[in-house]
């Protein structure tokens, strides 16, 4: 079993329950639906292909529903526009004329806010241009490399200052729309302050929604604000896409790897997400760069990696997800038993965490095959798989809900039993959970951790070595 999970995004390319049951079967943890693209009715339908194809996965396949928020793009024009370096094109308050190379954009009321000279860029930074006249009707640039212009297409103005709100009325309907098909995560683009996190996370709660909420961080003024942002949301999403652009793109990779260990520091799950197997669009084989970048992420001991344009519209889903399966569980074989953590005292739980870390003690002597955790809230799972052990961790709950929602988190798998009301109940479950699963045979080692007494739902404060019958 490998322990990094794989995020793929739903899209065209795969749209019908066979094509999202075979993603599952080559691997995917959880898919993602990007709101940027389409309408509620299209974000209904996809949820409801994606549960149909995810309902007889052996364990529970997540749903995230990424949010747009402020992404401005070039209006759905029809065709395309040819731009030659040091030539005219034009962004439009007004309607597009691809024609006459005039474009308009989906956040018309941010050209208010380019000056002359700002910086813009097309298409995830592929296409360069500089402002070089602003009017009320719109503002002209120069672009200064050659290229072509498609219609929906990102755009990011990293020298300019925008005064739009981060979330629009469109995103507060399609966080409706999240909370009604009971996706288990909610991520929100271009986030820039923690304000923003709380803001989702009220509206979440007043639909009565339980879902976990992730920052997208793509924008400098997040990385200005990091560990407030990382402190307010439930998960992190390293957007490499935008945040390449936003930033000057060398300075992503250590970023990345800042991002993981301040995430691993907080106990957040971290997605790295963006061009992981960006050639596999068109192409049955990755690039050895990417299969590196890849690896990197599970070096680093990301909680997932994410699969966007490969799996939404690519050539080659299955293949791509098989790649990436087969890029972690080669990277994941021989990484080394994790150290052991820092002995400071500052928990809030520090019983749970006590047993977490006599997990990771335990199996430096007694090498498990598997961990099981009985959790009500899926904490104590988490709080082991934080401390990154080589085995995956089965969480068993009886609550549904929290299943899906632990999809993203690192080595953690969950099963659906009922919360064990004696010693023997729970080694009878324990017993059946590794046989059904083929997790460990007779007399394999299992690491069992849950609470007494039993039936009481009190935090994790046992653990136990069972052989398994
Ligand atoms: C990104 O920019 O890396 C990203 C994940 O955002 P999106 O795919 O929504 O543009």
């Amino acid at each position: 079993m490998k322990r990094t999970k794989i995020l793929a995004t739903y899209g065209p390319g795969i749209a019908s329950p066979s094509k999202v049951s075979r993603l599952v079967n080559a691997g995917v943890n959880a898919f993602r639906v990007n709101c940027s693209h389409g309408r509620t009715e299209d974000f209904l339908a996809a949820a409801r292909i994606i549960g149909e194809g995810i309902a007889k996965a052996r364990y529970p396949t997540g749903l995230l529903f990424d949010i747009a928020g402020p992404k401005i793009r070039l209006d759905r024009f029809d065709g395309k526009v040819t731009v030659r370096k040091g030539k005219r094109l034009t962004l439009t308050t007004g309607r597009s004329d691809p024609g006459k190379g005039i474009i308009g954009l989906n956040h018309a009321e941010v050209l208010g806010s380019i000056k002359k000279g700002d910086r813009i860029l097309i298409d995830d930074g592929s296409l360069l241009f500089t402002a070089i006249a602003v009017d009320r009707k719109g503002v002209t640039l120069k672009a200064l490399n050659s290229g072509t212009v498609l219609p929906g297409k990102g755009v990011n103005l990293p020298s300019t200052k925008l005064d739009i709100p981060t979330i629009s009325d469109k995103d507060r309907e399609d966080i409706k729309t999240a909370v009604r098909v009971d996706a288990d995560y909610i991520a929100l683009s271009f986030v820039r302050s923690p304000k923003e996190i709380a803001e989702v996370r009220r509206q979440v709660k007043k639909l009565g929604g339980r879902q976990k909420i992730f920052a997208k961080l793509e924008k400098r003024e997040a990385i200005d604000s990091l560990e407030a942002i990382m402190q307010a949301a439930d998960g992190i999403m390293i957007a490499r896409g935008d945040l390449g652009v936003e930033m000057p793109p060398e300075e992503v990779p250590k970023l990345q790897k800042r991002i993981i260990s301040m995430s691993t520091a907080l106990q957040k799950p971290v997605i790295v997400a963006t061009q992981m197997l960006e050639s596999m669009r068109f192409s049955p084989r990755p690039t050895r760069a990417e299969v590196n970048d890849v690896a990197s992420a599970v070096f680093d001991q990301a909680d997932a990696v994410m699969l966007s344009a490969e799996t939404a519209t690519g050539k080659y889903p299955t293949e791509t997800v098989r790649t990436m399966s087969d890029i972690i569980v080669a990277t994941e074989k021989d990484q080394p038993e994790p150290a052991a953590p820092k002995q400071d005292k500052n928990f809030k739980s520090p019983i749970p965490v006590a047993i977490a870390r006599s997990v990771l003690h335990a199996n430096r002597t007694c090498q498990s095959k598997v961990i099981v955790a009985f959790t009500s809230s899926g904490f104590t799972a988490q709080l082991i798989a934080n401390l990154m052990p080589t085995q995956p961790i089965v969480a068993v709950t009886d609550d549904k809900k929290v299943m899906s929602s632990l999809s993203l988190f690192r080595a953690v798998y969950p099963v659906q039993a009922d919360q064990p009301q004696s010693f023997n109940e729970m080694i009878d479950t324990v017993n059946r959970i590794c046989r059904q699963h083929k997790l460990a045979r007779r007399r394999d080692k299992v690491l069992v951790t849950g609470g007494v007494p039993f039936g009481s739902r009190v935090q994790t404060n046992l653990l136990f070595i069972h052989e398994v019958t």
